[in-house]
């Protein structure tokens, strides 16, 4: 089938039908062009160039522009690529923090769970520069201007700059992050959100152990018994080396979104009460706004998503460069194959595109993942410690795979009926009841969207 489409940033819904016309016969040396410079758009541009695609990017900023987050990963998951060189830091020492689930703080709470499982964060500028490298062993053009107009017309999908220049190529994927500027999603109800206050410095005594990572502190004794009924928060943190630290107190996803206010005063609480001060801030981070549940994109636009734009990030960890890393080949390696016909449209490779991204499996555990997100952003405190803690007690198969997106179907289903099965009833009643759209997701699960 010959679509032609044509999009707007002004007027997302400004989408006209025309029937297939001259620039039907328009060829274009292009094959991919990526819009975005973000770990996405590098990501999928490296995994086409090995598919000895032509690939060209355009992004609004410089590609060499620093990446303003910080981005982890299981020790496990970056060794499965074999980047462990890229990693800045790696933790042996990994563990969380989950109390006994009650309101009465005991000294057992202080006990740490050990993972057993290094945890790493990536040197970003290695990261971004190995995927550059890919990108410029096989010359791919770099582009700077704000991609703002999409005419997708048979063969050629044709974008236009906010400053007027126009490219076109055989397909564009947009890898714009959360805001896309050019892929819809349908709505589905309100995205939970994720925000994090966070500090890197030194402090008067250390606020983990030497060499430690903390996952998740979900200890709340410098907390009141009324304040531990408010959504809870967790400390992240680690030690940097060097006497630094970087603690960030993190709600993990709800709507309306905790404010950064509400988090910076829950870790000054949780520093006093444990006779912690700075001693010297070297870096502070606020803002920091990560939607955990967005929607699965319209899979039949006849352009393709990547990354955040295409719902990538995991909603249960909120991490997605594992993800990006996983399933950029099999992307590009679909797309690559439906190049072949040189008369496919930008319509027919897309479609191949998303469905190597999003096959069906993938889209029910999405559904499952996205349920489960909805009863965690319901559960209190003391059910969501013991929720983490009845998590961490699964194999660590299971719940490495559960964070990693790396189990299958049947597995995925296995881990969350066997952590009901071993939940206390506070959960277990809390994970039965169904509320606003949960029901709607379980449907999803059986039936995925698109
Ligand atoms: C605070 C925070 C912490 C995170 N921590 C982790 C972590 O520890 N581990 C992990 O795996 N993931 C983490 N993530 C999730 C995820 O990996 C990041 O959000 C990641 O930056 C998303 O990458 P992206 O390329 O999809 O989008 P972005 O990084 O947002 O990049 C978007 C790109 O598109 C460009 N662009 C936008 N509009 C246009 C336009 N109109 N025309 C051209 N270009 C355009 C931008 O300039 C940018 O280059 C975190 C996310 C957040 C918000």
């Amino acid at each position: 089938m010959l679509i032609s489409i044509r999009l707007r940033t002004e007027n997302r819904n400004d989408t006209h039908l025309k029937p297939a016309g001259d620039q039907m016969n328009s060829r274009t040396s292009i094959d991919v062009l990526v819009l975005g410079a973000g770990p996405s758009a590098l990501a999928i541009a490296s995994a086409l160039v090995e598919e000895k695609l032509h690939v060209e990017v355009l992004s609004s900023n410089d590609h060499q522009d620093p990446w303003p987050y910080t981005y982890g990963i299981w020790g496990e998951e970056v060794d499965e690529f074999g980047l462990g060189h890229l990693l800045e830091h790696r933790w042996t020492n990994t563990v969380s923090f989950f109390g006994l689930g009650s309101l009465e703080p005991k000294s057992e709470e202080n006990l740490p769970r050990n993972h057993t499982c290094d945890y790493g964060l990536f040197d970003k500028k290695k990261l971004q520069q190995h995927w550059i490298h890919q990108c410029e062993k096989a010359s791919v053009n770099w582009h700077r201007g704000i991609a703002s107009d999409i005419e997708i017309d048979g063969l050629t999908s044709t974008v236009t700059t906010a400053e007027g220049r126009k490219i076109n190529a055989r397909l564009v994927i947009d890898a714009t992050g959360y805001k896309p500027v050019f892929l819809k999603a349908p709505y589905s109800g309100p995205v939970a959100i994720q925000t994090c206050y966070g500090v890197v410095g030194k402090f008067n005594k250390p606020p983990v152990e030497k060499g430690q990572f903390v996952l998740m502190d979900y200890r709340s004794d410098h907390l009141s018994k009324e304040e531990r009924k408010e959504p809870p928060t967790f400390l992240y943190a680690m030690d940097l080396g060097n006497n630094t630290f970087f603690l960030e107190e993190t709600s993990l996803g709800l709507f309306p979104p905790l404010t950064l206010e509400k988090l910076q005063a829950r870790l000054q609480r949780r520093l006093a009460h444990r006779g912690l001060s700075i001693t010297h801030l070297e870096h502070e981070e606020h803002g920091l706004f990560l939607p955990m549940n967005m929607p699965l994109p319209d899979m039949k636009q006849p352009l393709l998503g990547f990354g955040g734009a295409a719902a990538m990030v995991h909603p249960a960890s909120g991490y997605m460069v594992g993800g990006l890393l996983r399933r950029a080949p099999s992307v590009a390696k679909a797309i690559s194959l439906a190049m072949q016909d040189k008369s496919a449209s930008s319509a027919f490779i897309a479609k191949k595109g998303w469905s190597a991204l999003w096959p069906k499996d993938l889209r029910r555990k999405q559904a499952l993942y996205h349920f489960g997100l909805e009863k965690l952003m319901r559960f209190q405190e003391s059910q969501l410690r013991d929720f983490f803690t009845g998590f961490f007690d699964l194999p660590k198969e299971q719940w490495f795979g559960f964070l990693t997106n790396t189990l299958s179907l049947q597995d995925l289903v296995k881990a969350m009926w066997t952590m009901f099965l071993k939940a206390p009833w506070s959960v277990r009643l809390g994970l039965m009841g169904m509320q606003g759209r949960e029901l709607r997701l379980l449907w999803q699960f059986v039936k995925p969207l698109n």
